[in-house]
């Protein structure tokens, strides 16, 4: 069985989720559910970076030790990601001792390598960041462009990884075939900062009196481990790198790490050249993806738009905030949520298109066919389009284009709801043509039957409403472990259950 290993970034748990974050694992869920369907024995990884000096400041800013506030806002954590539906593998914490050990491991592999150099680093550092900034990187008021804050200057001992040593290797791997780094703009991005000299071997520990909070440099009590060599770490760690050889073994490289935008040098720079110097194979794939807005602004605390995404998924379920995510916005831009833009999108294509659709065959199946799948050849035009759809939606699943792919869905919808209006089966069973009426309605299901699968990896509780009520036991999701497939039609005979609406309309 071929695997697929998925990750998301870490969060810092030094504020509660917003939307922002729900965005990405949300995707990543979607992608491991699609893989899932396909038959595939997914990993998906997601959790928290708990280490670093923002997290000891808001612990200390929280009366609580820091290990206790991590326990808390991790806590948290999960509980949004449970509300939203998320079927992660593992949710994994950096300080957690397994993983204290794969960070040192790799340290210390670092230093066998000479890949670890003492130094004296000076120059500005910016914490909200965790990372070393330029004069050029600050903006007009000599602040951190991403922070509104004037960066630290600092002075210290430090050591340094030999990046420039695996400056051409990370050219050759970032400009190879297979794309690692997508889409192609990030991509190039990452290239230009490879070009650029100033991007030379950087700091990988702290002195300990300005970061207490973090794991120790093996050996060494006066230095700590740079926070962003702790965070990518847990990408092995989540596998069972140094814990379960076998386990790694099945599930390493990563098939895709999914990342927001503004990370994308740290995965696609500084992680694979850490892992060519550890001697581990390079993930596969780096997706960077863009951002939401609130109501067409950054989210952020002082501007207090910051949407809980636990607050939101309990007012409309899980399946209404996954869809509009998705459906609105294209995953390699920026997208806005609007709850006005919401509201109306899961109602006209949630209730309207896909509710309505299900409701009336239905019901016209119990009228007609004493409440069971009747036994017809599906109407050929729409087999044709139904196929050409599924091709589509898979292009555009392996791609990420997951609007697109939404898209391809309901033009399917809309053209089902298009041939149930015009053939009229109503009327074609009061004029005694019920071979005619009872295509339809078969034709009608087994695009409701595809339409769930579809739909499934973005709506997972609504495509499993939509699975049960024209008639399947089972979960949805074992279709593709019990190697059903994607293409046997909807058995005749099988027993509707008509249970009403898939999703209420919400009024406001
Ligand atoms: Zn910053």
């Amino acid at each position: 069985m071929d695997k697929y290993y998925v990750t998301t970034a870490i969060d810092y748990v030094n504020a509660s989720p917003h939307i922002g974050h729900a965005y990405e694992k949300i995707a990543a869920d979607i992608l491991a559910r699609y893989n899932r369907l396909k038959g595939k024995d997914v990993f998906f990884l997601t959790g928290v970076d708990e280490h670093g000096s923002k997290v000891e400041k808001a612990a200390r800013e929280a009366g609580l030790a820091p290990q206790q506030f991590c326990d808390e806002m991790a806590a948290r954590f999960q509980q949004s990601w449970q509300k939203l539906n998320l079927s992660y593998n593992r949710f994994i914490r950096t300080t957690e001792d397994v993983h204290t050990r794969v960070v040192q491991e790799l340290f210390k592999r670092f230093q066998g390598n000479g890949d670890v150099y003492k130094g004296t680093y000076t120059g500005l550092y910016c914490e909200g960041c965790e990372d070393f900034l330029r004069e050029r990187d600050l903006d007009g008021q000599g602040n951190c462009p991403n922070h509104r804050k004037p960066p630290r200057q600092t002075r210290e001992d430090n050591y340094f990884f030999r990046l420039t040593k695996y400056k051409s290797r990370l050219r050759e791997w970032l400009t190879s075939e297979d794309a690692p780094v997508m889409p192609e703009g990030r991509r190039k991005e990452v290239l230009n900062q490879l070009d650029d000299e100033e991007l030379g071997d950087f700091s990988v520990s702290r002195s300990r009196q300005s970061l207490t909070w973090g794991i120790p440099v093996p050996g060494e009590q006066d230095q700590v481990i740079y926070v962003w060599i702790d965070a990518l770490s847990n990408y092995l760690t989540g596998v069972g790198f140094l814990a379960d050889q076998a386990a790694a073994e099945r599930y390493w490289p990563a098939d895709l790490h999914l990342i927001g935008k503004d990370i994308t040098k740290f995965h696609a720079i500084y992680w694979p050249a850490m892992l060519m110097s550890a001697g581990v194979p390079l993930p596969r794939r780096i997706f960077g993806h863009g951002f939401i807005t609130v109501e067409g602004q950054k989210i952020s605390k002082s501007l207090g738009n910051v949407i809980d995404p636990n607050a939101l998924a309990e007012q409309y379920g899980p399946d209404a905030v996954r869809f509009f995510l998705f459906a609105a916005t294209p995953f390699d831009q920026d997208g806005d949520f609007s709850k006005k833009d919401f509201i109306a999108k899961v109602n006209a294509e949630l209730a309207n298109n896909l509710g309505n659709l299900l409701n009336r065959t239905l019901a016209l199946v119990e009228k007609n066919c004493d409440g069971r799948v009747p036994a017809a050849e599906m109407n050929l035009d729409l087999r044709e389009e139904a196929n050409e759809v599924h091709v589509a939606v898979d292009k555009y699943m392996e791609k990420l284009e997951f609007a697109r792919a939404i898209e391809a869905i309901f033009a399917l919808v809309d053209q089902a709801n298009k041939y149930l209006n015009d053939e009229k089966p109503w009327a074609l069973f009061k004029e005694s043509k019920s071979d005619a009426g009872k295509q339809v309605l078969y034709s009608v299901l087994d695009v409701l039957r595809r339409v769930a699968l579809h739909l499934y990896p973005f709506t997972p509780s609504l495509a499993s409403d939509i699975w049960y009520q024209i008639g399947y036991d089972g979960r949805l999701e074992e279709l593709g472990a019990n190697g059903q497939g994607f293409w046997e039609l909807i058995p005749a005979g099988q027993a509707i259950r008509n249970r009403g609406p898939i999703f209420k309309r919400i009024e406001e």
